[in-house]
């Protein structure tokens, strides 16, 4: 007889979708059993939220210890344990302790693992406090490291480690495809080659750190976030040096005997080069050598242990689809964070980016969703679905993304409007129509929040061509 433990909610996951509706539960259904279950000791927290328009706040992420989260939401219980078996039929799910737990409401927050480009000793890739850790340690006594991808945290890890050489493989034509074009690759270039100065500004955040690392662990800690690098020391032994190899992927990975053997001309960097732990060949052709690999070509969500028995079913991208209330095909199953992927119609300026703002968001939604179901409520589509908004850094400059900032599905039928003010600032607006559809800001422009409404409301600014970034025309007076 199994023995089973009864809860109305359980939530899968202590990152920020699991965390976030579990502290939104408490707000609205206070009186209920919640329960995280969540594979590490520690969890992660919002804090210091900065509203910076209707869609975008700009906010810390903490780690914090999970008796935080039991002491702030009295109602919520904390199990450090993985989840290995759901039973959607009997709503139950199964740890690899040997627990059952009974749910009314389930909500899937176990959110994505980094993909490898090879399972590889040579191989990292930075996902959580152990990783990054294990990137500190191999990093210091390294010369040169080949870093594969060209998303957010490849972008950051170019800018964040120094005394190093750096060769920075990339499938597009430019550097940081994923969040910005040509131009704004182009504004941020010259921070590339420049020695990281120290940081004389004090670290607001506090760290937790994870002082064993768990030996044998499969299940993968909570996805770091924009200051994953805050407090690591990531330099190595040598001088910093950024060489880009762009439109190339990762052909094959050769020990030194390999090269030889094979008889590959290996391509130099310096005069003195020298033999290296490792060789990776490009789909060019070019080979280098380096002391290591890091791959960071993107996550695949963890979903494995959800699917065998239930039918829930999986986007191409491999996510848990979910329908416009973040519910799966299995009756009282919700998901949210990286581990989903929306199934529904999606409003013409939002796509999903797997990032805090939205694992935050489904978070909190799903929340009311699964409150809603059981209370009988209607509930509405959050307002924040209507628009994509991200703010970031990149190569320490302030970032803000909005709508379809890079054009994404308007199949290059679009005009854009720039401005750009080399080491100040890059404005960039997407336009159709005479209608503005997405946004790129990098600087201290202050345009956000007029730029959001012009997206929203869609209004026709045709009269107002190139003079809508006129620095001598005050846009805000007009529109805001
Ligand atoms: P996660 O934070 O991954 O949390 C998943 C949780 O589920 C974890 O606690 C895990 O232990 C638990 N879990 C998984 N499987 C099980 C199981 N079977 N049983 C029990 N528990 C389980 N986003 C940005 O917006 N800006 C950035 O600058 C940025 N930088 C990043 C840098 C790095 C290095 C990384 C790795 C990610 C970055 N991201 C960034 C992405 C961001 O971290 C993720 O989008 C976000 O953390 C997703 O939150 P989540 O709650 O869905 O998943």
């Amino acid at each position: 007889m199994e023995d089973i433990e009864n809860y109305t909610y359980v939530i899968v996951g202590g990152g920020i979708a699991g965390v976030t509706c579990a502290e939104h539960l408490y707000i609205l259904h206070p009186e209920a059993k919640t329960v995280v279950i969540t594979a590490t000791s520690l969890i992660k927290a919002v804090t210091n939220v900065l509203p910076l328009t209707k869609t975008l706040d700009a906010f810390d992420v903490e780690e914090r210890p999970a008796e935080e989260l039991e002491n702030n939401c009295p109602n919520v219980t904390v199990v450090r344990d993985t989840v290995v078996r759901l039973h959607a039929e009997k709503q139950h799910v199964y740890t690899s302790a040997g627990r059952v737990f009974s749910y009314e409401k389930l909500c899937i927050c176990s959110g994505a693992s980094p993909k490898l480009v090879e399972n590889s000793p040579h191989v990292v890739c930075i996902r959580d406090t152990e990783s990054a850790q294990q990137f500190q340690s191999r990093i210091k006594d390294a010369k040169r490291i080949l870093i594969v991808g060209n998303g957010g945290i490849a972008t950051e890890m170019v800018y964040e480690v120094t005394g190093i050489q750096i060769i920075w493989a990339i499938k597009d034509k430019y550097t940081t495809a994923n969040f910005v074009d040509a131009g704004a690759a182009e504004f941020l270039r010259p921070e590339l080659d420049k020695e990281k100065t120290e940081s004389i500004t004090p670290v607001k955040r506090r760290k937790y750190i994870v002082d064993k690392i768990e030996g044998g662990r499969t299940v993968p800690g909570g996805a770091l976030g924009p200051d994953w690098h805050t407090g690591l020391e990531l330099k190595g032994c040598h001088q910093r040096k950024v060489f880009i190899e762009t439109e190339v992927e990762l052909k094959t990975i050769l020990e030194p005997a390999a090269v030889k053997q094979y008889g590959k001309t290996v391509t130099k960097l310096n005069s003195e080069e020298e033999d290296w732990p490792v060789y990776v060949e490009l789909t060019n052709g070019t080979v280098y050598g380096c002391d290591f690999i890091v791959s960071a070509i993107g996550v695949t969500p963890n979903v494995s242990v959800f699917l065998p028995g239930n039918k829930l079913t999986v986007g191409d991208d491999g996510g848990l689809l979910v329908d416009d209330k973040m519910r799966t095909l299995e009756k009282d199953v919700f998901a949210a964070g990286d581990v989903c992927t929306p199934n529904w119609q999606l409003a013409p300026h939002w796509f999903q980016m797997r990032l805090w703002t939205q694992a935050r968001q489904m978070g909190s939604y799903a929340a009311k969703c699964m409150w809603s179901s059981l209370a009988q409520e209607e509930v509405y589509m959050d307002f924040c679905f209507e628009l994509f908004s991200h703010a970031t850094k990149f190569f320490g400059n302030k970032v803000i993304l909005l709508g379809l900032f890079n054009g994404q599905g308007l199949d290059r039928k679009y005009e854009v409007l720039l401005r750009y003010t080399k080491g100040l600032e890059y404005i960039k607006c997407v336009m159709v129509d005479g209608r503005m559809q997405g946004a790129v800001l990098i600087g201290e422009t202050d345009m956000e929040e007029t730029f959001e409404n012009l997206i929203l409301n869609q209004m026709d600014l045709s009269e107002y061509g190139e003079d809508l970034l006129n620095p001598d025309v005050d846009i805000e007076d007009y529109f805001d």
